[in-house]
């Protein structure tokens, strides 16, 4: 990614009120960001633990989305994160919703994901971060191909929840 200040990552934010885009939570350490190495920005409430936010580059320009993590816990078994491809055992991995209307009075319209609980696909897309006590699918793409299928599945989410509420 490009380096992002904090009002364009704030302005970023489509699928929540304006109010609610200047209020929220950004990573606490937005200095140390390692921006060149981040696939897309993914990062969990330092205040809110059930809300996570991903913020992508896309064709129409950075763009970001709130997302909610459905507290259900998810039935034993391993599930994929759809975003960077990687098997997680139990809370690895996340049901997450994503609110596809502005205002949250209609709830009833999210479209719904499994994504990294952490929301940290870029560290498992590079592997600076394995999940324990699991195989991973045998894959013959280079790392940079891999990044590459991370963004665009990011971006491919983004545009998703933007048609939903075009
Ligand atoms: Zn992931």
């Amino acid at each position: 990614m490009q380096q992002h200040s904090e009002s364009e990552i704030r302005k970023s934010f489509f699928n929540c009120t304006k109010g609610a885009a200047k209020r929220l939570n950004l990573p606490h350490d937005l200095a140390d960001i390692d921006w060149e190495r981040e696939i897309f920005l993914g990062w969990i409430d330092p205040k809110a633990p059930q809300s996570g936010y991903i913020v992508v580059e896309t064709e129409a320009g950075l763009r970001g989305i709130v997302l909610q993590k459905n507290t259900q816990k998810t039935k034993g078994g391993a599930q994929m994160c759809q975003l960077c491809m990687t098997l997680h055992p139990g809370s690895g991995v996340s049901m997450y919703s994503i609110q596809s209307t502005k205002s949250s009075k209609d709830h009833y319209n999210s479209v719904g994901t499994y994504i990294c609980a952490d929301l940290r696909c870029t560290d498992y897309t590079w592997g600076t971060k394995r999940p324990a006590g699991i195989r991973q699918m045998e894959e013959t793409l280079t790392p940079e191909d891999r990044a590459e299928r991370t963004r665009r599945n990011a971006a491919g989410l983004i545009d998703r929840i933007a048609q939903k509420m075009a």
